[in-house]
């Protein structure tokens, strides 16, 4: 042996043999017992070493032998004996050493080597040494123990599930926790990549394995993903999967451990924040958030077009009023299926506001725009029942077309929307595009709307009303059956405004249910004035569909007549058929109290809406009001003839009182007056008139009529 003895480094270089940690036992010796030799630490040596004889660090077995008692000697043959034959790893004996004839008590601690052949002992002659090293290996097993239990209370108190995964044979321990909810066997298995894989839902396979290449390619040492999985008991189940991995040298994987974490209480509530803020929590639709984070991504396309459309719910308003909140959801509901069933194709649907949404629509012209739109108008165009009440649901359509009615989401948003509201009387429920002059007439909207209330706070300054005479035919004569009162409003503010745009602005505020009662009561206090002078004639009122909603109306009217000491069958209400059918049910209440008091009940503007003849039976009416587009093209449409024809057998047959409205010239009164006994208006017989002018003509033509 090149070395005179041998040490725990020659353990490691020479034989690769690393048993111990370094300097805890350095008596000790190496037996190779195929070769009969043993090869002494220099402790050891120093052990059997006496003053004169200084002991060699290579001996025979028997020499070494040779320094035990005769006892000693037997144990340390079998005990080499029985490591030899297999039969133990470790021998553990206390030998006596003699040593000038004195007796010295050690531990020999024998150790079979993984390289065959070898065995290492380990010498302890400091018995107490001895008792501290077994006190400390029993310490230790005890921290092991308890770091055990830890263990064992994480895996079994934690929420988590712990796993580890041997990649190298490709195995897979769950803790047994898991098993409650993962679709697994044992909570050890083989195969362990593809079986993890079986219960991940398969769309989310892909995060998985993306997920985890970095750790199989020894990238990272880390793997983190969320996913879901199918439980056992068939729910899906959010996880958040983290794991920490060891690599060989090469870098090749090992093992990976860590835990799963089930999130999907959180994925929910993330998922409630993400649709609060990008959906309309009523009708599931997105909203205007969502809107304009969509928009604007089309628009960074310079070539982009398309339209926007802002559709609200005709009067939607009164619904509210009349069925209140929660059904007028519905209603918002029910508009919104229609919307994406009867648009089709479109690029999104969101809900704003109250009863306001947008379409994104990729047609950018007129044309193709009405076409789209086709369907759903038609679609409108019937009535529905919903929870048992009928209903006509009509939409207003504004559309601002891109690029050239603005490049933003907001100025095609505020543009649609302008176009919307400036849609003028006529068409109602129609598709109106947006046009640059759209917003001038909006600001003079606003400006108008806080000017008439002023006036109207001022105790309803420059509003008046002006009487237009009901006209009959009595023998030769025409006479004056009744007038219709209109609102006329003069501001010096507003020269260039016209009687549509009135109303409009009076309607679309809620100012139409105050100045509606005023108008009311003037008229009344007006007509009892004509009956003071011996003129018992009827006036007529205009009624529009909010103040059917205005509650105690009907006894308000009863008021005034009694006030004005005017029986209430001299007054006449007029009400739009479309303010009458859009609310059916309410309307028809509201009519049938009306002739409770005995107050006549007009159908005006009729044909101009949607209702179909069927409605005229069941609607409690007196009067039927023929619109002037029927008239004024009487001579050159026959087809107008044939309806004005039809309209006026038809109120015989009901019983209703039948006014061509519109008469302008003398061609068209001999037309209508082929029909028997009609009223009549128009400006052939007189314009509107003041009230003072009305009141000095009435003297005239009630005298010509007696
Ligand atoms: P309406 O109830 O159909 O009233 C008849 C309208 O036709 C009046 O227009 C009248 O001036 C006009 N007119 C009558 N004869 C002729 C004619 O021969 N040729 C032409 N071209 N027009 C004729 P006006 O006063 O501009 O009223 C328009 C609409 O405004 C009314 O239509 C009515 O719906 C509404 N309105 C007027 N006053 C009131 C009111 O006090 N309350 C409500 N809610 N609406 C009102
Ligand atoms: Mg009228
Ligand atoms: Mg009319």
């Amino acid at each position: 042996m090149e070395k005179e003895y041998f040490d725990l480094e020659y353990l490691k270089e020479t034989l690769n043999i690393c048993v111990f940690p370094d300097n805890l036992f350095p008596d000790m010796f190496l037996l190779d017992y195929e070769k009969n030799q043993v090869y002494l630490s220099k402790g050891t040596a120093g052990v059997l070493e006496e003053e004169d004889n200084c002991v060699q660090g290579r001996m025979s077995v028997e020499e070494l032998e040779s320094y035990f008692s005769t006892a000693s000697r037997c144990v340390f043959q079998q005990d080499v004996m029985r490591i030899r034959e297999g039969k133990t790893k470790r021998t553990d004996s206390h030998l006596n050493l003699v040593k000038k004839g004195h007796n010295t008590n050690l531990l020999l601690v024998m150790t079979a080597l993984e390289k065959p052949g070898y065995i290492l002992g380990v010498i302890h002659i400091n018995i107490d040494l001895t008792h501290e090293y077994s006190r400390q290996l029993e310490d230790t097993i005890r921290q092991l123990k308890q770091a055990e239990n830890i263990n064992n209370l994480i895996l079994e108190g934690s929420t988590d599930y712990i796993y580890h995964l041997d990649v190298v044979n490709n195995i897979c321990t769950f803790s047994p926790k898991a098993m409650e909810v993962l679709p697994l066997e044992n909570n050890t298995f083989s195969n362990a990549m593809d079986r993890l894989l079986s219960f991940i839902v398969p769309e989310d396979r892909g995060i998985f394995l993306e997920s985890f290449a970095p750790f199989l390619t020894g990238k990272s040492r880390y793997h983190k993903a969320e996913y879901r999985v199918m439980t056992k008991q068939g729910n899906i189940m959010w996880i958040k999967c983290q794991g920490k991995g060891l690599h060989d040298e090469n870098g090749n994987p090992l093992m990976i451990a860590g835990s799963l974490i089930d999130i999907t209480a959180q994925k929910e509530t993330d998922k409630k924040i993400s649709d609060m803020l990008w959906y309309d929590m009523m009708t599931g639709l997105k909203n205007r958030y969502c809107f304009e984070q969509e928009m604007k991504e089309y628009l960074k396309d310079p070539d982009a077009r398309g339209s926007v459309l802002c559709i609200d719910i005709h009067n939607f308003k009164v619904f509210n009023e009349i069925f209140g909140h929660s059904f007028a959801n519905k209603i918002l509901v029910e508009f919104s299926k229609i919307i994406n069933l009867y648009i089709s194709n479109n690029l999104g649907i969101y809900r704003l506001e109250g009863d306001e949404f947008l379409v994104h629509l990729k047609e950018s012209t007129q044309e193709e725009i009405l076409e789209k739109l086709a369907p759903f108008q038609m679609y409108l165009s019937k009535e529905r029942v919903l929870d048992g009440h009928v209903l006509f649901i009509r939409a207003n359509i504004g559309v601002a077309i891109y690029p050239d009615n603005g490049r933003t989401a907001e100025d095609l948003m505020k543009n649609a929307n302008t176009a919307l509201l400036m849609r003028p009387k006529s068409e109602r429920h129609q598709t109106v595009f947006f046009r640059s002059e759209s917003l001038d007439r909006l600001n003079k909207k606003y400006y108008l709307d806080s000017v008439l209330r002023q006036d109207m706070a001022d105790n309803m300054k420059n509003f008046r009303l002006v009487y237009q005479p009901i006209i009959e035919k009595k023998g030769d004569k025409f006479v004056w059956h009744g007038a219709e009162a209109l609102l006329r409003y003069n501001n010096p503010k507003f020269s260039d405004f016209n009687q549509s745009e009135l109303i409009e602005a009076l309607e679309y505020s809620d100012m139409i249910i105050t100045v509606g009662r005023w108008v009311i009561k003037q008229a009344v206090k007006e007509c009892a004035y004509w009956h003071k002078m011996g003129c018992p004639i009827c006036v007529n009122v205009n009624i529009s569909a909010q103040q059917v909603s205005d509650k105690g109306v009907v006894a308000f009217i009863q008021n005034c007549c009694q006030e004005a000491g005017l029986d209430p069958k001299w007054l006449v209400c007029e009400l739009t058929e479309t303010s009458l059918i859009n609310n059916f049910e309410i309307a028809g209440q509201f009519c049938r109290e009306l002739m409770s008091i005995g107050t006549g009940v007009a159908l005006d503007d009729f044909g101009t809406g949607y209702s179909s003849l069927n409605y005229l039976k069941s609607l409690p009416i007196t009067h039927l009001k023929v619109d002037r587009a029927y008239v004024q093209n009487l001579i050159r449409e026959p087809y107008n003839q044939i309806i004005l024809k039809c309209l006026y057998d038809l109120s015989k047959t009901l019983g209703l009182q039948i006014c061509v409205e519109g008469i302008d010239t003398e061609e068209t009164l001999n037309k209508v007056l082929e029909m028997e006994e009609p009223l009549m208006q128009g400006f052939y017989f007189d314009k509107p008139l003041e009230a003072e002018t009305f009141r000095k003509d009435i003297i005239n033509h009630c005298a010509s009529a007696k």
